[in-house]
């Protein structure tokens, strides 16, 4: 089904609505049902609109929105990604995987370079494998366009689009899309995965109507990834906060130590690192530190040749911190 899993005005579809759910665009208190979001404007014909999400098209009241349903594609083996993670990694990626087969929320967080993308293959496996489907989404379209390809390559047998402003219009289902967030609007219940990059990034951190837009186009896992997770977000998951804690608690590395070692004058790699596990602590409100790779609920603690075999993809020689 070309529009599978979308949610659509009728101006949006150039095929017959009727297969589709039509559910009323605007509520009668005047919330946007496509963005979430209650600030309409008067047209001068008197009925309201949402100037939110006017950019995909006006949602004005007394129209419809048009939900198509997504289903499963037939089981296949998907993966055809033939590298290896580091041991770092694949503890991330492990943990990443749990989330998902249970369907639970997870923020993978790790300094750019940490290899996220690759981390996430045998989570996306998992879904596109049992015949489910993949939404990557991340803030801009230089991001997407980057993705894109990796995605394609790594999953080489997979049907995939890639939507944005101002792309083609799909002509034909697909397993795995890779979108633009402001494109999650488009969508409902579509995804048994979805996976948001640069959670942290503009325009998504500071946008109320993006963040619905994910939770809507889920019905599976969503998966944050970002490399700097605001305390906002932190704290607005309270589970998160109270695990970060916890394992900061514990973790043996400090971040103070690295510093002192010389690690981050060093490197910009290690220095990332060093800055994530200080803003780690700050978050925690604690002192303990270590790091390197925060997986869903829990920091990851390594020691620093593992820090570095998980950025430069090989061992290094980096100090130990004294
Ligand atoms: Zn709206």
């Amino acid at each position: 089904m070309r529009y599978a899993g979308m949610q659509l005005l009728l101006s949006d579809i150039q095929t017959d609505p009727s297969v589709a759910q039509a559910v009323p665009a605007m509520t009668a208190d005047g919330r946007c049902v496509r963005c979430g979001q209650n600030l309409t404007i008067k047209l001068p014909i008197g009925l309201r609109y949402c100037p939110v999400c006017v950019n995909l098209g006006r949602v004005v009241e007394g129209q419809s929105l048009y939900r198509f349903d997504a289903p499963k594609f037939p089981p296949t083996s998907s993966l055809t990604w033939t590298g290896e993670l580091t041991p770092a990694q694949q503890v991330a990626s492990d943990q990443l995987l749990k989330s998902v087969q249970v369907r639970r929320e997870h923020l993978l967080w790790a300094v750019t370079g940490a290899g996220k993308t690759e981390m996430l293959f045998p989570a996306i496996a998992s879904v596109l494998d049992a015949g489910g489907r993949v939404g990557v989404a991340a803030p801009r379209i230089d991001v997407v366009r980057e993705l894109a390809p990796r995605l394609a390559q790594a999953f080489a047998h997979t049907s995939i689009g890639v939507r944005f402003g101002g792309a083609p219009w799909p002509k034909h289902d697909v397993a795995l899309t890779v979108l633009t967030t402001h494109q999650l609007l488009r969508y409902y219940h579509c995804f048994d995965l979805l996976v948001i990059d640069e959670v942290d990034a503009f325009p998504f951190a500071h946008d109320e109507a993006l963040m619905y837009a994910a939770k809507h186009a889920v019905k599976g896992s969503l998966v944050w990834l970002s490399a700097t997770p605001s305390k906002k977000f932190i704290t607005t998951r309270s589970r998160w906060q109270n695990r970060v804690k916890h394992l900061a608690e514990t973790l043996s590395w400090s971040a103070f130590a690295s510093t002192q070692a010389g690690l981050g004058e060093k490197s910009q790699v290690a220095k990332t690192i060093t800055d994530s596990v200080v803003d780690a602590v700050k978050i925690s409100g604690h002192h303990a530190s270590g790091l390197v790779i925060c997986a869903g609920y829990r920091l990851v603690g390594a020691d620093h040749q593992c820090v570095a075999s998980t950025i430069k993809g090989r061992n290094s020689k980096c100090p130990r911190p004294r």
